[in-house]
C-alpha cells in the first residue's frame, strides 16, 4: 500500500484527496482574499526569520 502523500491544506487544515487537485481546492474552497492573506503572513514569517 504505497499511498502518496496527500496533500495538506493549510488553510483550511485538511488533506485534500490524492484524486483531488489542489489547486483546485483553492480555487473552490477559498476566496482569492483568504489565499492572499496566506500567502502575505508566511512571506512575511520568513523576512522576520523565527522572531515571532
Ligand atoms: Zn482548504
Amino acid at each position: 500500500m504505497a499511498t502518496r502523500s496527500s496533500i495538506y491544506c493549510r488553510l483550511c487544515n485538511e488533506t485534500i484527496a490524492p484524486d483531488d487537485d489542489l489547486e483546485h481546492h483553492l480555487v473552490y474552497s477559498h476566496k482569492p482574499r483568504e489565499l492572499a492573506m496566506e500567502l502575505a503572513s508566511e512571506w512575511e514569517t520568513e523576512e522576520l526569520g523565527d522572531a515571532v
